[in-house]
């Protein structure tokens, strides 16, 4: 039996907190310690927090005070973590916190509570890594911290200006991936589209070829790994256009995920985003003339301050013209020092959701005739999970855990990870049914 000591861990947040935990996850892994869901056993208890907005607060508080009670060894880490004194007023025996990425302090406090185990065979880790995603799909985190300075948002203030990982490095891992089954590899930062401008786009060199650190021609080599590649968190700068090509040629997915936030130009002047809405109308026509195939996705804040009627109006007008075909939508929640808080204007709670819930009902009227449409199609999907009378996956059109899913009748025997043709049969709001006989 080991007597390595035990590590519990909670990881909470977005995709690229998750990633944060995969790699203190593998370093932990490669020094040889053990994981544990039972707070009760563990040595000491990792809390990867998040720090987005109140909930998400309130959220990794929560986790935070589980863990001290039920262990009372307790390590807390991440977004949140870059607000240490909210985090000592509430629980002032945390052993340790540390701000997003701050492996090293995660490490050194993991050590003085616990050495690492003498164990020469615990440092057999997989090349890839410890991963927490299913094994046929992971994240692919490409650069850290924004340069952008979104009023509703402090994660520049967290995380930091953007940094990203030069082209053959983060490549390396992609090939490590792919070698470990990976068969979708979800691109994330930040601020993915930003990828290289800090490094100057250098030139890096992989396989005896040179790629540059640069969206367009990294994600170009990317491709060539022969999985599914897929674009998320892309900020709409003007040179997002350069991958449509790649998106057409199947090098990478049809699969835009663009946030907007909003569509009127006044409340995307006071978010401090680029607020030419109608060029942004051009733009989506241009993307589906060249790759009619696209789906875009996008988010949006409702009840941001100063949104009045006709700027909520301005926002329907829009998601009726540019007929998204994935949406997210937030009512807006002061972040503790976003500068939106500055502003005047703000909307009543009663009034955000009912906005939420009239913009949600309109964006699924949309989607429903969207999928709608797809009856009778052949879609490739791949298989998440199989269960005894159906099977669930995702065609090219839906990200893990944030879009719709394909729903597979008589999935006799199909294998999570596995990529198969499927016939459309049916569609609610935002699934799709399929059958696995294309002939049908
Ligand atoms: S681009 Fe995204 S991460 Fe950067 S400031 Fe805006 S919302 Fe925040």
């Amino acid at each position: 039996m080991s007597n390595a000591a035990k590590i519990g861990f909670v990881s909470l947040g977005c995709p690229k907190a998750l990633v944060d935990s995969e790699r203190i996850l593998t370093q932990l892994r490669a020094e040889g310690y053990d994981f544990t869901p039972d707070y009760r056993e563990a040595d000491c208890i990792i809390v990867n927090t998040c720090g987005f907005i109140d909930s998400a607060v309130d959220e990794s508080l929560d986790a935070i005070e589980e863990a001290l009670t039920q262990n009372g060894k307790v390590i807390v880490t991440g977004c949140l973590g870059a607000k240490s004194e909210v985090i000592r007023a509430r629980f002032a025996g945390v052993l340790n916190i540390s701000g997003p990425q701050d492996f090293e302090s995660v490490m050194n406090a993991v050590h003085q509570q616990c050495p690492p185990p003498h164990d020469p065979f615990s440092s057999l880790i997989p090349d890839q890594g410890v991963k927490l995603t299913p094994k046929h799909y992971a994240y692919l985190k490409i650069s850290e911290g924004c340069n952008q300075s979104c009023s509703f948002c402090i994660i520049p203030s967290m995380r930091g200006k953007l940094k990203s990982r030069p082209a053959n490095e983060t490549l390396l891992e992609a090939d490590k991936l792919v070698k470990a089954g990976v068969k979708e590899l979800l691109v994330i930062a930040q601020d993915t589209a930003a990828y290289g401008l800090d490094l100057k786009y250098a030139e890096t060199h992989y396989n005896g070829k040179t790629v540059k650190t640069q969206l367009q021609d990294f994600v170009e080599n990317l491709g060539d790994l022969g999985v599914w590649i897929r674009l998320l968190y892309l900020y709409p700068y003007p040179h997002i256009d350069k991958v449509l090509p790649l998106m057409r040629d199947n090098k990478i997915l049809p699969y835009l995920d663009i946030p907007f936030q909003h569509a009127s130009p006044h409340i995307l002047k006071l978010m401090k985003r680029p607020a030419a809405t109608e060029k942004i109308l051009d733009r989506i026509h241009t993307w589906r003339d060249i790759c009619p195939d696209i789906t875009i996705r996008s988010t949006f804040i409702v009840g941001f301050p100063g949104e009045t009627d006709k700027e909520f109006e301005e926002l329907l007008d829009f998601l009726d013209s540019a007929q998204l075909d994935r949406v997210g939508c937030f009512a807006y929640s002061p972040v503790e020092g976003a500068k939106a808080n500055e502003l005047d204007g703000a909307v009543p709670e009663d009034i955000k959701q009912e906005r939420l819930q009239y913009f949600m009902e309109k964006q699924a009227a949309i989607s429903e005739k969207k999928l709608h449409n797809k009856i009778g199609t052949l879609q490739d999907v791949i298989i998440d999970e199989v269960n005894e009378d159906h099977a669930v996956g995702r065609s090219k059109a839906d990200a893990p855990e944030i879009d719709g899913v394909v729903i597979i009748e008589n999935p006799m025997g199909l294998k999570a990870g596995e990529i198969i043709k499927v016939k459309i049969t049916d569609s609610t709001e935002h699934d799709l049914i399929a059958s696995c006989n294309v002939l049908a």
